[in-house]
């Protein structure tokens, strides 16, 4: 599948950063920080170890508002899919770094959103789920693209914290999706570059937090 190949892509790019981080150009400032999974394979394909994944693109990753559908307690899973559960198949995957472009292992994401009609559940956990970056900062979930409700347009909502850090509060949005136009609080640096992949979307974000490191 393309997704393995993108991981795998990531991977080798990942041991290249690490190998020639001190010439790597930082990645602080204002903006955001995002990714295409797309984009990240064929750079690996066209110039090995030639593009450095945290470049000019990987900013500090905006904070938003929490919003009011924000629960504690979300079970840790990867998968927020359910049995016959609607909606179009997508899956997220990226890389939490810090601003010196490393990558950040045990980090937490906490994700939540509303549901294909754009109702959160707010009795239980669904479309809920929390997950820790593995040894090389990587995350991936399963979910669907979530629906509209009134005054939003399309969007993710994710905490990013790691140990002993304050969490980053934030959400991810879909490129080209009218309602952006229309939607204050979004913002273009949290816009991920979604991709069709057989029946599904695929996306990838890489987040960039100041770890003071
Ligand atoms: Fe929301």
């Amino acid at each position: 599948m393309r997704l393995e190949r993108v991981r795998l892509a990531r991977r080798a790019l990942l041991a290249a950063s690490v190998a020639s981080a001190i010439a790597l150009v930082g990645c602080g400032g204002k903006g955001g920080g995002k990714t295409s999974a797309t984009t990240v394979a064929a750079s690996a394909s066209a110039a090995p170890a030639a593009t450095p994944p945290c470049d000019a693109e990987h900013r500090l990753t905006p904070e938003q508002t929490e919003g009011p559908y924000f629960k504690p307690n979300s079970p840790e899973r990867a998968s927020l899919l359910e049995p016959g559960m609607a909606g179009t198949r997508l899956t997220i995957a990226g890389t939490v770094l810090s601003t010196a472009c490393k990558p950040v292992a045990g980090a937490l994401l906490d994700f939540w959103q509303a549901d294909d009609q754009g109702d959160y559940d707010n009795a239980g956990q669904r479309l809920r789920g929390r997950q820790v970056t593995d040894a090389d900062g990587r995350y991936k979930i399963e979910t669907i693209v979530p629906g509209l409700y009134a005054g939003r347009t399309r969007h993710i909502h994710v905490n990013v914290q790691v140990p002993g850090r304050p969490v980053l509060t934030t959400q991810l949005y879909f490129a080209g999706e009218p309602a952006n136009e229309t939607d204050g609080i979004f913002s273009a640096a949290l816009a991920m570059d979604v991709q069709q992949e057989g029946g599904g979307k695929v996306a990838g974000f890489d987040f960039v937090l100041d770890l003071g490191r």
